[in-house]
């Protein structure tokens, strides 16, 4: 079967009202970005839609397959254009419905006359046709509300264009059109995913992680560079700051007790975090916290560490429970990486048995005897950045 267009529908963007040609700007230019190396691709944004023209059987594939990935998209369908006279429109109407699965389904047509030209109504039009594609699939049940199959006939000046099958989209919003936010991405399984679930709400990412070597290997930051480059297919470049924190790690474990150590590791990562946040200009810091898993995610844990700054600190996984955070994982390709074996700084350094209800005065006297902060200057300064641009084409296929 033959495209010529994609029709491409926001969803949540539809409901904005006077910064929606901002939020279908950004949209346009993601998927531009998207696209970029298939020549024959062109992009026309309306008001409530968009059509993605490609004059090229394979970049038309190639497009297919990309546009699951890209947010603020509602859905898509392939849409097949032929003459506008009723001898075109009804075997194209044919071949169209055959591009869908039709046993036992309930249908309908769909009229939208842009050519006021045209020599038949609206309800003319949707009985003809309705009727010619039952005649042809007489297993169809005619449906008006709610139908699993619309086939939707839209009469414009240039010729009739036709489509049936719905493709399901990412959804959210387009990367960019809510700023930025610096990601603290370990090589678990939790942070990538709220990473992804940032991304889906429109903001772009910075991703921080902090390395122990020689405790932690190559390994274990090539695990996050993967991630990162992962998270990068989703419609955002992702920048990643590798900052040394050995000598902090050390520090932490000579000087603070082994009850608070963990704590004060968290809040030491927030608020280098913090500084590289404003450096890069991000609005936000996103962790992987999910409430009650481990010992340093208890309600008395995260506010110990809160206190060290009063940027919004977003943790889109803090409800969720492990399974679903998993499914997700699975779901985006990161699970695999994950799972590699190899130790992040935490887990080396995690004392026996940490405080789950650290009380956040303890810990600032314990923490009171050393200086910290040049240690701290010194970590933003040393850190090493990693470029991650948007993914390739031919990563594509692999993801899928
Ligand atoms: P994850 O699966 O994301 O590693 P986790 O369940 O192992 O999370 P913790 O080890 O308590 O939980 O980490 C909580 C959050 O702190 C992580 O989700 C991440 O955002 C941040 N974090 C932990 N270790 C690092 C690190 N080495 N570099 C950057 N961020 C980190
Ligand atoms: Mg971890």
């Amino acid at each position: 079967m033959k495209w010529n267009e994609l029709l491409i529908r926001y969803g949540e963007l539809s409901l904005k009202g006077r910064n929606r040609s901002f939020f279908v700007r950004r949209l346009k230019n993601n998927i531009a970005a998207a696209m970029r190396d298939l020549p024959s691709v062109e992009i026309k944004a309306e008001r409530d839609r968009m059509f993605l023209i490609a004059n090229d059987d394979y970049d038309m594939e190639e497009a297919i397959k990309r546009l699951p990935y890209i947010f603020g998209i509602q859905s898509f369908s392939p849409v097949a254009k032929c003459d506008a006279t009723m001898e075109a429109i009804y075997s194209k109407a044919l071949e169209v419905m055959e591009s869908v699965e039709t046993e036992g389904k309930t249908f309908k047509v769909e009229i939208r006359r842009t050519d006021k030209s045209f020599p038949y109504v609206t309800h003319e039009l949707q009985q003809m046709i309705g009727s010619h594609v039952l005649s042809n699939f007489s297993e169809l049940i005619v449906q008006v509300k709610k139908p699993e199959i619309t086939l939707n006939v839209e009469i414009r000046s240039e010729g009739a264009f036709l489509t049936a099958k719905v493709f399901e989209g990412a959804k959210g919003m387009p990367i960019g059109s809510n700023g930025k936010t610096l990601l603290m991405l370990s090589g678990g399984i939790d942070s990538p995913v709220a990473g992804y679930l940032m991304m889906k709400r429109g903001v772009s990412i910075d991703a921080i992680h902090f390395e122990s070597p020689p405790f932690t290997s190559e390994l274990a930051k090539q695990k996050v560079i993967d991630l990162a480059e992962k998270l990068s297919s989703f419609g955002s470049t992702v920048r990643l700051h590798v900052i040394p924190f050995t000598e902090l790690q050390q520090t932490i474990v000579h000087k603070v007790p082994d009850s608070a150590s963990m704590t004060t590791t968290r809040r030491i990562m927030m608020q280098i975090a913090d500084k590289v946040r404003i450096e890069t200009e991000a609005l936000a810091i996103v962790t992987g916290e999910s409430l009650g898993q481990v010992a340093s995610q208890t309600l008395e844990s995260l506010t110990a560490i809160n206190a060290v700054t009063s940027t919004p600190v977003l943790r889109p996984l803090i409800a969720l429970d492990k399974l679903d955070i998993i499914d997700i994982a699975q779901q985006i390709g990161t699970y695999d990486i994950s799972i590699r074996p190899y130790e992040d700084c935490c887990t080396i350094f995690t004392p026996a048995k940490p405080k789950t209800k650290p009380k956040l005065e303890k810990i600032t006297y314990y923490e009171s005897f050393t200086d910290f902060d040049s240690l701290i200057e010194e970590a933003v300064k040393e850190r090493v950045v990693y470029d991650l641009p948007l993914k390739k084409k031919d990563d594509f296929d692999a993801f899928l």
